[in-house]
């Protein structure tokens, strides 16, 4: 048996993907210089054929409203707990679909996309204060990503999300709580540069960074998304509700199904809280349909 990775390398298509870096690359700008923040994955009829292969994006894979409740049956041992969410949703982004070609080299084109987010500087104010941007990490061919707010001081020298006190939290949450090792999972934020201060990113400043994160998660094509903490969580799924209310259900976004829980920075300031994020990580990895360890220590 191989790898997961592997696999995904044996299963993709055959396709150039230095031709599809720059695809991808020019439809990001394209859609940055005619001011649209959230990239809408365009339907097969708008975008070269070329590009997408033997791939045809179908009309469902361009849907309107990616923040729909998912129904989804949580069981762990013989008990069945079927969780239901139900979003306000406050504004509507559009999946982006599954872009298969990228599966020839997934970290090439997450290198690029580094160095073209390295350029970036739509906000004024984050690029005068940034040490450096702070991208992503981890497994691209991983089936779940974390996302988490914005680089803090250790991420924005460092170049890495999740490397102070709040990662140190964040690994033992992948370690100790899930089983899992912190390479095998991919690790990113809402932000890719670091607010002064370490205060809240702005809706805008989430907004402008937001084709970024959607074209890593494209590249990725994640089942499961963790969001950690408020900001993630209201971002990615375009809510105002808080993260008390987020929590505790299984979201969908685009094909992803989305558990949110506590940020760790949050849980370090409030250790009490660390039992329901327990809970949440409990619920993301029957959900993944992985076993659940016995409550860490
Ligand atoms: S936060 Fe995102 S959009 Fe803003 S300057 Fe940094 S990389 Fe660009």
């Amino acid at each position: 048996m191989k790898p997961a990775s592997q696999q995904d390398k044996m299963n993709s298509p055959s396709l150039d993907p230095e031709r599809l870096r720059r695809g991808l690359v020019q439809y990001l700008e394209d859609m940055q210089h005619a001011g649209i923040n959230h990239l809408i994955w365009p339907s097969a009829e708008t975008i070269d054929s070329s590009l997408l292969g033997s791939q045809q994006v179908s009309s469902d894979d361009t849907r309107l409203g990616q923040s729909e409740p998912l129904e989804a049956q949580a069981r762990q041992g013989s008990e069945e707990n079927r969780v239901t969410g139900q979003l306000p949703v406050v504004d509507t982004v559009a999946p982006l679909g599954e872009i298969q070609p990228l599966s020839e080299s997934r970290e090439d084109v997450l290198a690029e996309l580094a160095k073209q987010v390295a350029q970036c500087t739509r906000c004024p104010e984050l690029v005068a204060n940034r040490t450096q941007t702070v991208f992503g990490v981890g497994n691209p061919y991983s089936e779940l990503v974390f996302i988490g707010e914005a680089p803090g001081v250790d991420e924005d020298k460092q170049g890495e999300p999740f490397v102070g006190r709040a990662g140190q939290l964040l690994t033992a949450m992948i370690t100790n709580g899930m089983g899992m090792r912190r390479e095998d999972v991919y690790i990113c934020n809402i932000l890719r540069c670091r607010p002064p201060n370490n205060r809240t990113p702005t809706r805008e400043e989430a907004d402008r960074c937001r084709p970024w994160l959607d074209a890593t998660l494209a590249v990725i094509q994640p089942k499961y998304i963790c969001c950690l903490g408020n900001v993630a969580a209201q971002n990615l799924l375009r809510t105002d509700v808080g993260i008390g209310k987020l929590r505790g259900k299984v979201w969908e976004y685009d094909r992803a199904k989305v558990v949110c829980t506590y940020h760790p920075a949050f849980l370090l300031r409030n250790p009490a809280m660390k039992r329901e994020a327990w809970e949440d990580l409990k619920l993301l990895l029957q959900v993944m349909g992985r076993p659940v360890p016995r409550r860490p220590s």
